[in-house]
């Protein structure tokens, strides 16, 4: 007997150049946990936070539609 597990809730660790974030994954997409965007890798999500870190998305306030 199985528990079907809710891919809201699914967790998942990822390291990107030595930072270790922990990220929710929703139907298989790795969300930013900064703006609720969605990515299909890693390696774009990690690109995404580092705008975030070095402010160019919050300074432009673009909308979190890029991922379609
Ligand atoms: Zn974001």
């Amino acid at each position: 007997m199985s528990i079907p597990v809710s891919v809201e809730d699914e967790h998942v660790i990822v390291e990107y150049r030595g930072s270790i974030i922990r990220v929710q994954k929703v139907n298989g997409l790795y969300k930013c946990p900064y703006c609720d965007s969605l990515f299909f890798s890693e390696r774009d999500l990690f690109r995404h936070i580092l705008a975030h870190a070095t402010r160019t998305l919050t300074a432009r306030r673009e909308p979190s539609s890029r991922w379609h």
